[in-house]
């Protein structure tokens, strides 16, 4: 089936070319060019809808251009915008309260991307394992698991295991050691007298909603609160409701040291990421040793806190965990059709497996984007399926109606 040729009209192909001839090619979108979009619902430069099955890998959980964010966003647009932390202004403080609350924590340190949040919490581990820990300088070690993804960043690929992400792009920052994903026994083996952290997704979401055997987190958190090392839960694709609970880290019962957020944080509007943790850890840190210009800037903040504002009540958490029914129910015809030949599901975010008959990841998604739903496979013949918390149960049920037809289901 040759369905990315006829899915791909010559208006559509002109904007394509321009991308392929001057932008870099880091990345191989499908052939579809978005002009706007609202809700679950996405238009292209064609006049065709497309069902967002994707979120921007949650990015857009609370759908496009929510009303209450865009609406945040223009407010702040007339007043203020940038300000640099060089001077206060008046939605910082308020931003830092509400998040620390959301999180039950004490403290916030705002950046801009994940992978900064990512780099900070790792400048703060390692700043409280000397300062705090007393250990010996330039010692630090921080655990984390094989599979992870963490970001683009030299340092962040430097404890990649994805060649992709790594291969002619060191030399590489040390002071990381790798353990199987979802290995308690191997994750216990690997504490030192110079660990300072261990830094997780509760979900691997980039090597395809990957979910670690029951109670790992758990005793997780029990080894490294027995060892005194932070336990650093990267919750930036995870977090903000996309798996039911506020937090992924809630299904298990397990508080982290440090909350990394971002993603969803800043509305599908702005990027705004954080680390959020404890007066004792945040603390470490003193004028001029960290910081970044946009970080907490009014407009950042302004959105933000709208997206704190909507995750307090909880309405969006319990939307994720009953469509995630939903969509569990809707998925499990094709795993035991053997056309998915894996199946993870954990509130409104599932990856699938398809089966190497039904063709790789990539060409089912081709297949969708002919259907109208848009999906993006990951690491070859997995499908990562993540709508926004918004979504219409009939457009879930259309939507997965469509991937089955797809899979010949
Ligand atoms: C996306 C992601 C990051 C990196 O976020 P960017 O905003 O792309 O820098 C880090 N960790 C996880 C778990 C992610 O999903």
């Amino acid at each position: 089936m040759n369905s990315s040729a006829s899915a791909e009209p010559s208006y559509s192909a002109a904007f394509i070319a321009r991308s392929e001839e001057y932008g870099a090619h880091n990345y191989a979108p499908l052939p579809v060019v978005i002009a706007s979009a609202e809700g679950a619902w996405m238009t292209d430069v064609e006049g065709r809808r497309f069902l967002d099955l994707l979120s921007a890998y949650s990015a857009l959980n609370f759908g496009h251009r929510h009303p209450r964010l865009v609406d945040a966003a223009h407010r702040q647009l007339d007043r203020l915008t940038l300000t640099s932390r060089a001077f206060h202004h008046d939605l910082f403080g308020e931003l830092c309260a509400r998040l620390a609350e959301l999180c039950g924590m004490e403290r916030v340190l705002p950046m801009n991307t994940g992978v900064e949040a990512v780099e900070t919490a790792i400048k703060v581990a390692r700043a409280w394992g000397y300062r705090v820990k007393g250990l010996p300088e330039g010692m630090a070690k921080i655990v984390v698991a094989g599979g992870n993804f963490h970001g683009r960043t030299t340092t962040a690929i430097s404890f990649s295991t994805d060649r992709e992400a790594r291969e002619d792009f060191g030399p590489y920052t040390p002071g990381f050691e790798i353990v199987p994903y979802g290995d308690l026994t191997a994750l216990q083996a690997a504490l030192s007298k110079h660990t300072v952290a261990v830094l997780l997704e509760p979900v691997q979401g980039e090597a395809g909603v990957r979910l670690p055997p029951e109670g790992y987190f758990r005793g997780v958190r029990e080894a490294t609160r027995e060892a005194d090392v932070l336990l650093i839960a990267d919750e930036i694709q995870s977090g903000l409701g996309r798996t039911g609970r506020t937090f992924a880290c809630e299904h298990e019962g397990v508080v982290p040291d440090m909350y990394l957020l971002g993603k969803a944080l800043g509305g599908g509007i702005v990027p705004v990421s954080a680390v959020v943790s404890s007066s004792r850890i945040l603390g470490v840190l003193r004028p001029g040793e960290h910081g970044s210009t946009f970080g907490g800037n009014p407009l950042a903040c302004a959105v933000a806190l709208e997206v704190v504002a909507m995750l307090r009540t909880g309405e969006f958490q319990e939307r994720a965990a009953a469509l995630g029914n939903r969509l569990e129910r809707l998925l499990e015809p094709l795993a035991a059709s053997g056309a998915v030949d894996g199946l993870r599901v954990r509130g409104l975010w599932a990856g699938l497996d398809v089966h190497p008959s039904r063709g790789s990841g990539r060409s089912v998604a081709e297949r969708l984007m002919a259907r109208g739903v848009l999906a993006k496979e990951t690491h070859g013949r997995t499908l990562r399926i993540a709508p926004p918390l918004v979504i219409d149960e009939d457009d879930l049920d259309w939507g997965i109606g469509q991937l089955a037809e797809v899979l010949e289901v």
